[in-house]
This record gives structure tokens, C-alpha cells and sequence, in this order.
């Protein structure tokens, strides 16, 4: 794992959720840090934060890269596609927001994006569309389709050529869904994405 960016505001009805207009607010980037990353299944609720939520995300890893990638040929770099939580000490973002500071405070600390198995586009295809969904003890909380993504894969991988290299190992989280919230310890966070199964994490 190389670099880890991450689209902010990227489904039309989260940024509803979350107090913006998507129309006049286009999704924009921040990164976590590639060693946020975590496959153990479990998430330890954070220090400093009485208010952490869970945000499932379609993750795009790269095999390739380089500067100035046309939207046609982004595809081709794509090695592989995995399910992954973009977990958010949601007080602190929101503080930071409200002083026009940083977010990596609310983003970017300890094992704060569980991640599932890759899976090789070689063998299940590119993901553009199809059903993300998360539950939390079998209740569903977030629902959406790939396909509402306003910022598709390849617009993404084309725009984040255009302002840094990109190079293999580095990875995209495509944004959540509507319905992000709390969760505690003790939760078991269920996350599916059509053509890539499920992710199960436990909170702890
Ligand atoms: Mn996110």
C-alpha cells in the first residue's frame, strides 16, 4: 500500500445528510495513512471521540499510474476492488470543519479503515454498479447503489493524475452512502458490496 485517498461527499444523499448541497458542492479529497489500513476483522473504538461512524466504501486499488490518466484509459489501471469502512471520529471532523482546520484528526488515526480481501478486475470485472449496503447487528443502516457515485472510478483516478503521480499500491476509497452513524463497542458492523461479498468487523 502506497497512498490511500479518500473522496469526500461522493454519494448525492450523503452529502444531503451531512448539511450540503451537492449541486453546488462537488466531492473533493483527503488521504488517510496507508498503515490506517487494517484486515483483522476487528475495530478498536478510538481515543477522544464519544461519536465514531461508520462509512462503507467501494476501495479501488491501482496496479499502475502516472500523471494525467484520460478518463477512457483509467480503467486499465485498476488492479483490483475490495469492500473497506472509511471509520470517522465524526465530533472531531466536525469540529475541524468548523475552524477551517485539517481532518486528519477525525480521519486519519489507528486502524481506522478495516478492509476486506482484494479481489483482481481480471477475474470479477470492473464495479460501476451494483448494491453497498452496511448493517450493524443485522439492521441496515446504509444503502446505496455504485452506480449514484457522482464522481465515477475513472473520473476519479483521472482527477487525482492530474494533481499527484499515482503509482501502483496506491488505493481510492470511493465514498459512503446515506445512513452513516455511531457505533459502540461491542458492535458487529456488517458491510456487503455486490460482486465483492461481505466484511464483517467487530468493534471492540
Ligand atoms: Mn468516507
Amino acid at each position: 500500500m502506497r497512498r490511500v485517498y479518500c473522496i469526500g461527499r461522493n454519494y448525492a444523499a450523503h452529502a444531503v445528510e451531512m448539511g450540503h448541497d451537492p449541486d453546488r458542492e462537488p466531492p473533493f479529497f483527503f488521504q488517510k495513512n496507508p498503515n490506517n489500513l487494517d484486515s483483522t476483522g476487528e475495530f478498536p473504538y478510538p481515543r477522544h471521540s464519544s461519536d465514531v461512524h461508520h462509512e462503507v466504501e467501494l476501495l479501488v486499488a491501482l496496479k499502475s499510474g502516472g500523471p494525467n490518466i484520460s478518463i477512457d484509459k483509467a480503467l486499465n489501471h485498476v488492479w483490483g476492488y475490495a469492500i473497506s469502512l472509511d471509520m470517522t471520529r465524526r465530533d472531531l471532523q466536525g469540529e475541524a470543519k468548523k475552524l477551517g482546520r485539517p481532518w486528519e484528526i477525525g480521519k486519519a488515526f489507528e486502524r481506522s479503515g478495516p478492509v476486506g480481501p482484494l479481489n483482481a478486475a481480471d477475474k470479477i470485472g470492473h464495479l460501476s454498479q451494483g448494491r453497498i449496503a452496511l448493517k450493524v447487528y443485522g439492521a441496515l443502516k446504509q444503502e446505496g447503489d455504485l452506480n449514484q457515485m457522482i464522481r465515477k472510478v475513472p473520473e476519479m483516478i483521472s482527477y487525482l493524475s492530474e494533481y499527484f503521480e499515482l503509482k501502483a499500491g496506491d488505493v481510492i476509497m470511493s465514498g459512503t452512502p446515506s445512513g452513516v452513524g455511531a457505533v459502540a463497542r461491542g458492535d458487529m458492523m456488517e458491510a456487503t458490496i455486490d460482486g465483492l461479498g461481505s466484511l464483517v468487523v467487530k468493534v471492540v
